[in-house]
C-alpha cells in the first residue's frame, strides 16, 4: 500500500508543536506539502494557499487543516471537491450546521472527513470510560483552566466571532466528557464573561445533566496564572475519579492508576490513515453542540478589556 501524501494547511503553532511530528512518526502517512500564507517547511513544496496547493501542487491524497475554525469549512470543501481525505483540526467547525454538507460531500465522494477531538486521544480517558461503566456517577465537575497567554500567544482569530474565546481549551473537556460518560449530556445554564473588547468569551461557567439528572458542571477560565488546570472530578458509588493534565493521568481516591506518554497525535494521524483506505468519515459533533447550546443560552457579562 502506498503511503497517504499529506499537505498540512495553515502552519501556525499546531501544526509545529504536533502535526509535523506526528505525520513523521506514522507508518503509511508522508507530508508531501505545506499550504500557508506566510510558514513554511525547507525542502518541501509550498504555496500559500489551498487553492494554489491544488491546482499546481504535488499530487496529494489528504489535506490536514489547521488553520481557525473561521476558515476550515471552505478549504474543507474546497479539498473534498479536488477528491482529498480531509482531516480537520478542533473545533470541526466555527459552526454546527456548516459541517452537513461536508459530511454529504465527503459520502458522495467516498472521501473521508475526519474531525478529530486529539483530548480523546490522551492515554487515561479510555481507561476513565471503562471504570465509569461499571459505576453509578453521582456528579462531574470540570476545572479547565489555562493562561491565554501562555498557550495562545497572539492569536487574534480566537477573540473573533467564530474563534470560541475560552471554549477553543473548553471543548477538549467536552470532548473527553462525552466520551467517558455513558449517557449523553446537555447544558441547562451557562454564564459567559466576554471581555469589553472581545468578540468571545474568557471565561465560562457551565451547568449540564442527563436524562436521569445527573449533575455536571463545568469552569473554564482563560485568565488562569500560576498552575494550570485541565481536571475532571467524577464522584461515583465506588470511589472518586480524577482525570488530570487534559486526560493524561488518572486516579481513583487519590491513587494514581493510569499515567502514559502523550500520543495524543500520533494516534490521530494512525486512524486518519486507516480511515483513508476505505473512506471512511469520522465526524462526532457532540462537543460543538454543546458549546453551541452554552452560547444559545448563555446569560452574559461583560469584563474588563483583554490585552494581549
Ligand atoms: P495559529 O498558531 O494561529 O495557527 C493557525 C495558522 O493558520 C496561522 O499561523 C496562519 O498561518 C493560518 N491562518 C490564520 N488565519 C488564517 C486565515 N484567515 N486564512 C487562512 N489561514 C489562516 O493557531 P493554532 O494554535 O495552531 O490553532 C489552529 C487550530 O488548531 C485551532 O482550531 C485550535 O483550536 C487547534 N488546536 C490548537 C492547539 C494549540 O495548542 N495551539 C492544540 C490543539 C488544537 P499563515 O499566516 O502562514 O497563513
Amino acid at each position: 500500500m502506498t503511503d497517504l501524501r499529506i499537505a498540512i494547511v495553515g502552519f501556525g503553532k499546531i501544526a509545529r508543536d504536533q502535526h509535523v511530528g506526528a505525520i513523521a512518526a506514522t507508518p503509511g502517512a508522508t507530508l508531501a506539502a505545506v499550504a500557508s500564507r506566510n510558514a513554511s517547511l525547507p525542502d518541501l513544496p509550498h504555496f500559500a494557499t489551498i487553492e494554489e496547493l491544488l491546482a499546481k501542487g504535488p499530487p496529494i491524497d489528504a489535506v490536514s487543516l489547521c488553520t481557525p475554525p473561521q476558515v476550515r469549512r471552505a478549504q474543507a470543501a474546497a479539498a473534498l471537491a479536488a477528491g482529498k481525505h480531509v482531516m480537520l483540526e478542533k473545533p470541526p467547525g466555527a459552526g454546527v450546521v456548516e459541517l452537513d454538507p461536508l459530511i454529504a460531500m465527503a459520502a458522495d465522494a467516498k472521501r473521508t472527513l475526519f474531525a478529530t477531538w486529539h483530548s480523546r486521544y490522551a492515554p487515561a480517558v479510555e481507561p476513565a470510560r471503562a471504570w465509569l461503566a461499571s459505576r453509578q456517577i453521582l456528579s462531574v465537575h470540570i476545572n479547565w483552566k489555562e493562561d491565554v497567554r501562555v498557550w495562545h500567544p497572539g492569536q487574534g482569530w480566537i477573540w473573533e466571532p467564530g474563534g470560541l474565546g475560552v471554549f477553543d481549551p473548553g471543548i477538549n473537556a467536552l470532548s473527553i466528557l462525552t466520551r467517558i460518560l455513558p449517557k449523553p449530556v446537555f447544558v441547562t445554564a451557562a454564564e459567559l464573561a466576554f471581555p469589553s473588547n472581545c468578540e468571545a468569551p474568557i471565561a465560562a461557567n457551565l451547568t449540564l445533566t442527563d436524562i436521569g439528572g445527573l449533575p455536571v458542571t463545568a469552569e473554564f477560565d482563560f485568565r488562569q496564572t500560576g498552575p494550570q488546570s485541565w481536571d475532571i472530578l467524577v464522584e461515583t458509588d465506588r470511589g472518586r475519579m480524577m482525570l488530570s493534565g487534559g486526560g493524561r493521568r488518572m486516579a481513583i481516591d487519590g491513587k494514581a492508576v493510569a499515567e502514559a506518554p502523550d500520543e495524543e497525535y500520533r494516534e490521530l494521524y494512525r486512524r486518519f490513515v486507516k480511515l483513508a483506505v476505505t473512506g471512511a468519515s469520522d465526524v462526532d459533533l457532540a462537543p460543538l453542540r454543546l458549546v453551541a447550546d452554552a452560547f444559545l443560552l448563555g446569560k452574559r457579562t461583560l469584563v474588563e478589556p483583554f490585552v494581549d
